[in-house]
């Protein structure tokens, strides 16, 4: 038996998101189909696949983006499906994009603040007399994630003028600074040399220790094994094998669907 109300698995696992048959069309094409997935409460779940094998589809069905043609997501016991993707941002749901999504007019370290507004416990509606007091400390807290995403140098300089890579990387410090739950990365490495791949890498291991739990997209192998606890393996619309790193590495299916019998 499935679980469905996100609290525990077969394993005695917590589970905080579970994809509950998810099926989603679009005019005839089978997107997703019978997308069954439960994501365990601090893991790192990667979820890989080739190009239109439906991952940015899944990853919208679960920001509420897109509706499931039928199915359900669940977060925590709470149903997401139907709600609008800024309710399930409040409920503690932050998503990086594929192409960033940044305030370009506004300075770097505004960008980060900026989304602490919106945080859960609603820090800034509560009392006017501890406003000033809390906008400092938010900028503390915006400056040292600028820090730990190296760019600390340029908080400053309008978000519009970074690099390709270092806008992935300012997105990445704004969802950071909302302290989420659950953090889904769509490609987060995307358009970034080797170098900047592996600073990346170094700082998504680093919030894995302070125990969010993280679904990420990802095409790039060496990002994927050097960060998933869980694989899941998406082909064609459906998922055809979730496991360790290794399982997944071994599995002929998977190198027949997915890594062409190349990696590593
Ligand atoms: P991936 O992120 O794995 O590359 P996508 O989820 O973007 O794959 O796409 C899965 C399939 O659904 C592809 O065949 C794509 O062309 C199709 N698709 C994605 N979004 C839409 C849409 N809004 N309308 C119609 N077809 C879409
Ligand atoms: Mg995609």
């Amino acid at each position: 038996m499935q679980n469905s109300n996100g609290t525990q698995n077969g394993n005695g696992a917590n589970v905080v998101l579970h994809v509950a048959d998810v099926y989603k069309n679009f005019a005839g094409l089978k997107a997703l189909s019978d997308i069954d997935l439960q994501i365990e409460q601090g893991k790192t779940h990667a979820i890989i696949g080739p190009n239109g094998a439906g991952k940015s589809t899944l990853l919208n069905v679960i920001i509420g983006r897109l509706a499931p043609t039928s199915g359900a997501v669940i977060f925590d016991g709470t149903i997401l499906t139907g709600k609008a993707p800024h309710e399930i941002n409040q409920l503690g749901i932050s998503r990086v994009f594929q192409t960033p999504e940044i305030f370009a007019d506004l300075p770097v370290l505004h960008n980060v603040m900026a989304p602490a507004f919106a945080r859960r416990d609603g820090a800034f509606r509560v009392n006017m007399f501890t406003r000033v007091a809390r906008e400092n400390e938010l900028r503390e807290e915006a400056e040292a994630l600028l820090q730990d995403v190296g760019l600390y140098e340029r908080r400053d300089g309008h978000a519009g003028a970074l690099s390709r890579g270092d806008k992935r990387r300012l997105e990445l410090a704004m969802c950071l600074i909302q302290r989420p739950r659950l953090l889904l990365l769509d490609e987060p490495t995307a358009g970034m040399s080797r170098h900047d791949t592996n600073t990346t890498i170094e700082l998504l291991k680093k919030i894995k220790l302070s125990g969010m739990t993280k679904v990420i997209i990802e095409h790039d192998m060496h990002v994927v094994f050097s960060l998933a606890d869980t694989i899941s393996v998406l082909a064609q619309g459906q998922i055809i094998a979730t496991g360790l790193p290794k399982e997944i590495r071994d599995d002929p299916r998977v190198q027949q669907a997915y890594l062409g019998g190349t990696y590593p």
